[in-house]
C-alpha cells in the first residue's frame, strides 16, 4: 500500500515528477533556447536544453518556473495571444525569475493563411510584449491543424518570409534556427514521451518516458515541454490526462 502511495505521488506529469527531474539535470549545462541559439559551437555535454509551450493554462508555466528555479537553472517559456491578450503577468513572473520568456505565434492560423497579415500581426504582438517591459529574443511555431489551403503549418511564415525574423529583432526560432543533428529532441505533446533522433516537422518519434532520455548522464537533449499537461495533484493528472485519452478515441 505504501508502495502505491508512493507510485501514485511519483506519477509523471506532476510537479513531484517535474521536481525529480530537474534534481536530476541539476548538475548538467542546463541553457535557454536564446543561449542554445546565439552560440555557433555546442555546449559542453552533457546539456539540456529546456523548452516550454504554455499552450493555456498560463499559471501551470508559472509553476513549472518556479521548480526549475529552485535548482538554479533556466528555461525557455513560450507564450500565446490568446482571446484574452498575453498573460502578461505570468509572463512578468517567469521572466523575474531568471528564464527567457518568448512568443508563441500562430499568425497564420489567426489570418486564415494571409502570408502578409500573419506577418504584419506577428510583428505587432512582438512589440506588444516589449512595450510591456519584456525581453524577446526567440519565438516558437504553436502546431495546431491549419486554417485555410495557403499554408501547412504557423511555421511556414519564417520559412517563405526568411527576413521576418531580423525585422522582429529575434535571434530565431525554436525549430527553425536549431540544427537537430546536434541534438536529439524530446518532447511530451499529447502526454505521450517522444524522441527523435534527427527531428524534423511531422517525422514520428520513438516512444520514450523522462526517466529514460536522463538515463545517461552524458546525453545531450533538447526537451519540449507542455506545462498545462503538469499538474500540482496527481489526482488533477489522472483525470486530465484520461480526458484527453477519451476525447482522442472520440475525435477518431
Ligand atoms: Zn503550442
Amino acid at each position: 500500500m505504501a508502495f502505491l502511495s508512493r507510485a501514485f505521488w511519483s506519477m509523471d506529469f506532476t510537479h513531484t515528477a517535474f521536481d525529480r527531474f530537474c534534481q536530476r539535470i541539476a548538475s548538467r549545462n542546463v541553457c535557454t533556447v536564446a543561449d542554445f541559439v546565439m552560440h555557433a559551437a555546442p555546449p559542453t555535454k552533457p546539456f539540456v536544453v529546456l523548452r516550454f509551450d504554455v499552450d493555456y493554462r498560463e499559471p501551470h508555466g508559472l509553476a513549472l518556473a518556479e521548480i526549475v528555479h529552485k535548482y538554479g537553472l533556466h528555461g525557455s517559456f513560450y507564450f500565446r495571444h490568446r482571446a484574452g491578450g498575453f498573460s502578461l503577468d505570468v509572463m512578468r513572473a517567469v521572466a523575474a525569475l531568471g528564464h527567457e520568456v518568448g512568443y508563441h505565434f500562430e499568425t497564420l492560423d489567426l489570418c486564415r493563411g494571409d502570408f502578409d497579415r500573419a506577418a504584419a500581426l506577428f510583428l505587432d504582438h512582438i512589440q506588444l510584449l516589449r512595450n510591456a517591459g519584456l525581453e524577446i529574443r526567440t519565438a516558437a511555431a504553436h502546431g495546431s491543424p491549419s486554417t485555410a489551403p495557403t499554408y501547412t503549418r504557423n511555421l511556414d511564415l519564417l520559412v517563405q518570409r526568411p527576413n521576418l525574423l531580423e525585422q522582429a529583432e529575434l535571434l530565431g526560432e525554436t525549430t527553425l534556427n536549431v540544427d537537430f543533428a546536434r541534438v536529439p529532441y524530446v518532447s511530451d505533446a499529447n502526454w505521450r514521451w517522444r524522441r527523435y533522433a534527427h527531428f524534423e516537422p511531422d517525422t514520428v518519434g520513438v516512444p520514450t518516458t523522462l526517466r529514460a532520455v536522463t538515463q545517461h548522464p552524458d546525453a545531450a537533449l533538447y526537451i519540449n515541454f507542455h506545462p498545462q499537461q503538469w499538474f500540482a495533484r496527481p489526482l488533477s493528472t489522472l483525470y486530465f490526462r484520461t480526458r484527453n485519452r477519451i476525447g482522442r478515441q472520440v475525435r477518431r
